[in-house]
């Protein structure tokens, strides 16, 4: 890579808060890359609260910017959607790779003003490799429609843009891991300032805390608005939550959200 441009990106990342960039291993064209950790090894036991080793042991240091100086735009690179589904390849970088079927990039339009961000795929999408398709997502889908056709705003699912905290499901669905966030998250990061939405509407506590970096529970958050990089966030339930029969008080407080939402980006 072109060294000014690599100067670039670095700063870039710094601007993001990213103080570690985690390296693929790399292969020769056509050779299959080794899994991420070539040495079979047994975990030791972890301690309940302690910090996760990362993924990759061999942590690339950023250099330290120089106080005074320019800051560079947001998006210095010209960074696209295409250009980051590169860049992730075919991703061996955290353990989620281990078990998945597809990669879970992303899905609709790339100059959408609101962008949705769930948690990470469950197994519909982790088997087509397109979020929010498994009853989760068509209950998102009749939310999103639902509500901007009673509201008088006509839009449908295709013409905003969906993701997720993780692009790899997690076993047995379980929450993201802090150090596999933090690797997956550089990407979520670059799409959503490639896409700069008015909005961005974080759905449940994992999407809610991975962009606002507030700890509390989603029941506080949801239905308040939050900044990430100047773009404002408003938190809502995972619709997975919603599904759960004895949520009907959620349900009617995340039709609320969605139309605060809906009214800020379309009105
Ligand atoms: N749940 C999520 O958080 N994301 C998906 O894509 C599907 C279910």
């Amino acid at each position: 890579m072109d060294a000014e441009i690599l100067r670039q990106y670095l700063e870039f990342y710094q601007d993001l808060g990213i103080k570690t960039l985690y390296r693929q291993p790399v292969g020769q064209v056509g050779q299959a890359l080794p899994p991420a950790n070539p040495v079979p090894m047994d975990l030791p036991p972890r301690q309940v609260g302690q910090a996760l080793p990362p993924a990759n042991p061999i942590p690339m240091e950023l250099p330290s910017r120089q106080v005074g100086q320019a800051i560079p735009p947001a998006n210095p690179t010209g960074d696209t959607l295409l250009k980051i589904l590169e860049d992730i390849g075919d991703c061996h970088r955290c353990r989620l790779s281990e078990a998945r079927n597809k990669i879970v990039f992303g899905v609709g339009n790339p100059q959408s003003p609101l962008v949705f961000v769930g948690e990470g795929p469950g197994a519909d999408e982790d088997a087509q490799g397109i979020p929010f398709v498994g009853r989760a997502g068509q209950l998102l889908t009749q939310m999103i429609e639902g509500t901007a056709k009673k509201e008088g705003i006509e839009l449908l699912r295709k013409d905003i843009y969906i993701a997720n905290v993780v692009k790899c499901r997690p076993p047995e669905n379980r929450t993201p891991e802090p150090d596999e966030m933090e690797i997956c998250g550089q990407f979520l990061h670059r799409q959503l300032l490639a896409i700069r939405p008015k909005v961005i509407c974080a759905l449940g506590g994992t999407a809610a805390r991975a962009l606002t970096g507030h700890k509390e529970g989603v029941t506080k958050m949801r239905g308040k608005w939050f900044q990430w990089r100047e773009i404002p966030v408003m938190v809502t339930y995972h619709p997975s939550y919603l599904l759960r029969p004895y949520n009907q008080d959620a349900k009617r407080e995340a039709w609320e959200d969605l139309k605060k939402v809906l009214h800020y980006v379309y009105d």
